[in-house]
């Protein structure tokens, strides 16, 4: 089955699962891409900070897939956000685009007051048709109030850790109420707490036949989430991709929500710099 698109507030589409690289060896991604590519992924989820952008290039280029068919995001690092445009021109030559699909702020930074300057030059890149979408990340909702008071265009996406144990329902809410789709980053909890263990997640697998793993992201899919879990492994990619031919139940999506507990598992936005 295919991945399902979701519309996003500008109209353009995003496949809502992809591939992330995080912590992908620069010197493996160009080989990790190209299985995630043909295992099936479209969605390619890069970062200037993960250094990485020229091997999710190359295995785009030798792919010979259509440009058209791919939806490629990369992010502004914190230390360029005076800088945006210059440094989104790096990170296109890096992945040897003409245009990404969308082009995110990667962490508010709120300490240096930057991100509305930021955002203001991605709506120009945005206008000139090199992002076709543009987005926030780890925003929470004071940030999110900022930059819709200062600012022009509504992010297409806010780009979030979330995970059962952490759900972040405040952000969530205020984000759709505003059209701004939800990506769930770590969405299998980056495997710091064990998640695939707990009953909900283990009696559905079993109930369902399919590995813990699958029930998660599934979990995220019915739940209206963007994910691109991240795995080096070929087998793991074709595992987590596989996640079209069963449905949970919504007792089962209803047990696995139950799992919330502000168990947050990496930095908080206000901290990040
Ligand atoms: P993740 O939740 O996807 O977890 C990845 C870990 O899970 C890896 O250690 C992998 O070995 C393991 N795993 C993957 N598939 C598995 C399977 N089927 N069975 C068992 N274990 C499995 O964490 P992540 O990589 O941090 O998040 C996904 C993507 O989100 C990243 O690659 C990146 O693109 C994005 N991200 C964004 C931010 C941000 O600040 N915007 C931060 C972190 C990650």
């Amino acid at each position: 089955a295919n991945t399902p698109l979701l519309t996003l507030n500008n109209g353009t589409t995003i496949p809502q699962l992809g591939f992330g690289v995080f912590k992908v060896d620069p010197a493996e991604t160009t080989r990790i891409v190209t299985d995630a590519l043909e295992v099936g992924y479209r969605h390619i989820d890069t970062a200037a900070i993960y250094g990485n952008e020229e091997g999710v290039g190359q295995a785009i280029a030798s792919s010979g897939i259509p440009r058209d068919e791919l939806f490629v995001t990369t992010k502004l690092w914190n230390d360029r956000q005076t800088d945006a445009e210059n440094a989104f021109e790096e990170s296109l030559g890096k992945l040897g685009l003409d245009y990404v699909d969308l082009y995110l702020i990667h962490w508010p930074t709120p300490q240096k007051d930057t991100f509305v300057q930021a955002w203001k030059s991605l709506e120009k890149i945005y206008a000139s048709g090199r992002a076709k979408a543009i987005g926030v990340s780890n925003f929470l909702v004071p940030h999110l109030q900022k930059l819709l008071a200062e600012t022009d265009i509504v992010p297409a996406v806010n780009q979030i850790e979330l995970h059962p144990a952490h759900q972040q329902p405040e952000v969530t809410a205020f984000s759709h109420e505003n059209g701004i789709e939800i990506e769930a980053w770590g969405p299998l909890g980056q495997g710091k707490y064990p998640l695939f263990e707990t009953p909900e997640v283990a009696s559905a697998a079993e109930a369902h036949g399919k590995t813990p793993a699958q029930v998660v992201i599934r979990w995220h899919l019915q739940t209206g989430n963007i994910v691109f879990p991240k795995s080096n492994s070929r087998s793991r990619m074709a595992e987590n991709f596989d996640v079209f031919g069963f449905e949970l139940t919504a007792d089962e999506v209803a047990a696995i929500s139950s799992l919330e507990r502000e168990g947050r598992v990496s930095a908080h936005p206000d901290e990040v710099n």
